[in-house]
Formats: C-alpha cells, structure tokens, sequence
C-alpha cells in the first residue's frame, strides 16, 4: 500500500485507484494524462504486460467515459530492448487506443503522449511519433525538452505533422555541449520554443510546466495568435493552481494533470522529494493534518 506521504503525488498502486481520482478530477474540470510507473526494462515480457496494461487502461478509459488520455515511456515499453520491441508495444498500443471511442464524443479513440526520457532517445522517439501521429491523424503527441539545444529545430520539423507537442524544460541532466545547464538559459530557451509553437502549430501546443511565467505567457501568446493549447501540471504540484486555472473564464486553455500510478512508486516519490523541499513540507502536512 502507498503511504500517505506519497499519496499526494501518485493516485494508488491499481489502474482502478488512478481511475477513480480521474472521476473526481474530471468533476472539477481538470482531465487525466494517466501513467503507469515503470522504465528501462530489460526483460521483453516486462515490456510487452506494461503495454497489456496500457492497453486495458485505454479500454477502461472510453468504457466509463473520462475525460482522460495516456502517457507510456519508450523504455517502458521495450526500447532498452531494442526499437522491434518498442514499435511493436507502441504500435499495439495506439491500435487499442485508437479502437476506443473516448470521453462523451464521437472522435477517434483515446490519445496517446509520448514522453521523453534522456537524449540517446529523442530520435527513436520523435520517428515513432511521426509515423502514428501520421498514421492516426493527430491522435498521438509527443513531449520534448526545451534544455537541450537541438529541440527549436525538431519543433521546424514537428510543426508540419499532426498530433500534439508537449513542451517541458526537461528532467534529465544532460552533456553540457548538448544542453543548457543554468536555469536562465533554459527558461529563456522554453519561451522561444513556446513562442514558435504558437506561431507555426495548428494542432495546439501543450504547456507542461507548473512555472508561472510560463503559463502567463502562453496566456499572451493565445491571445495573439489564438491557437489552441492545454496546460499540463503534475499531480501533488501546485494542485489548486490547476483547479483555478480550470475555472478562469479568462483562460481558454484545457488543463490536464499527469497522474502516476502503479506499484513502482516509491523512486517517482523519491523523485520529487528531492528535486524541491516544498514537495515534502506539502507530504508531510497533508499527513499531520495541517
Ligand atoms: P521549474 O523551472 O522547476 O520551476 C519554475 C517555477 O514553477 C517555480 O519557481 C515555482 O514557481 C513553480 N513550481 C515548480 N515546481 C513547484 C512545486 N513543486 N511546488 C510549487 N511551485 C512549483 N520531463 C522530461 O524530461 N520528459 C517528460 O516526458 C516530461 N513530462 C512531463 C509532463 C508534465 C505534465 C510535467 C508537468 C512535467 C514533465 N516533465 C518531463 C518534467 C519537466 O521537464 C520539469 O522537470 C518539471 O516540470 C519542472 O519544471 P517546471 O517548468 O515545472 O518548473
């Protein structure tokens, strides 16, 4: 069982627990990006019953109607394996997705995002999205990271395909001659690629930040160019903010949280427990009470 310490940044360890808080997050006007934790798999049947997973999940998903979507990681899904064993999940995996009406409307099915993990991947990655978000018509997107120096130049590339981009600042410490190293830098680096994606995307962009800044200025730049774009947070960050945004009649922006579940939930909490005080002050509150 998770603790509750953890319990405020992943829904439970049972696809049932991470669809439940999807129900009551979908009632406040905030949908689900829903991912089951688990990566660098080194074993083919590891790879392919997270796929399984994923595949029941995009089922259960269209069966009770939410208004929710999902996100795999490529070594999740068999990528330290080989790329046969990835593009087969993947490909399984769209299939189902795509074979599930999703939530209250007769579109194509549920969508899939793609996440990003460290830079030996971001070819593998960006080529497997081209060719599903090709092959479904945009019901694929993809997530890239404003860190690394090459990303304003896959975005020209991105921009001609359908699906959507999520743009993040990046969670892995990359080479220096690859990668903007000070926050500044890739702060500033986040709000040309933001800028460009709003100018150049039809399909909308997605805002995966909890940044403030950020979210403003993407506020701004849809009021200029008026494309579509959501905003995407994680779950057990800046929570009533979500909610808020959710609710602003000024802000025309889906708003999604990404919610982890699974049983391999301990370093994803770890994770966040390091990366900022705050994140435990907030666990340990939400235990004591206060
Ligand atoms: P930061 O630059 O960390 O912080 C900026 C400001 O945001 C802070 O000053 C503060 O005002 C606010 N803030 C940030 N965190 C908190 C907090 N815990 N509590 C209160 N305020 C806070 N990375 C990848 O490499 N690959 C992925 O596929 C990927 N997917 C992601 C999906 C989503 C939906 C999100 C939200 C992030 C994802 N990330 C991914 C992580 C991302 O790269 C960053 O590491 C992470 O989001 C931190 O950067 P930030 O933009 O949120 O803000």
């Amino acid at each position: 069982m998770i603790p509750p310490i953890a319990s405020n940044f992943v829904a439970g360890e049972t696809p049932e627990a991470a669809l439940a808080h999807v129900e009551s997050l979908n009632e406040r006007g905030v949908a689900g990006i829903l991912n089951l934790l688990g990566e660098h798999y080194e074993e083919r049947s590891a790879a392919a019953a997270d796929a399984d997973a994923y595949i029941d999940l995009v089922e259960a998903i269209a069966d009770r109607n939410l208004d929710a979507c999902v996100s795999v990681k490529s070594s999740q899904i068999g990528l330290d394996i080989g790329d046969d064993a990835f593009r087969e999940n993947l490909a399984r995996i769209v299939e189902a997705a795509n074979g599930s009406p999703a939530a209250g409307s007769d579109d194509t099915g549920t969508f899939v995002w793609i996440d990003m993990e460290d830079h030996e991947t971001t070819d593998v990655t960006l080529d497997a999205f081209e060719r599903h978000a090709t092959a479904t018509d945009g019901n694929v997107g993809v997530c890239v990271q404003a860190n690394l120096k090459r990303t304003r130049e896959d975005l020209e590339r991105l921009a001609d395909l359908p699906g959507k981009v999520r743009l993040v600042k990046g969670a892995y410490d990359e080479p220096a001659e690859i990668s903007y190293k000070k926050k500044a830098r890739v702060d500033e680096s986040y709000r040309d690629c933001l800028a460009y994606m709003f100018e150049a995307f039809d399909d909308g962009v997605a805002v995966g930040s909890h940044d403030p800044a950020m979210i403003e200025y993407a506020k701004e730049l849809h009021a200029e160019h008026g494309t579509p774009y959501e905003v995407q947070m994680l779950m057990g960050v800046r929570e009533t903010e979500q909610f808020d945004l959710a609710a602003d009649p000024d802000v025309d922006a889906d708003v999604y949280q990404y919610i982890p579940y699974g049983s391999k939930w301990f370093s994803y909490f770890y994770r966040r427990i390091r990366e900022r005080k705050s994140n435990a002050l907030f666990a340990l509150r939400a235990v004591v009470g206060r």
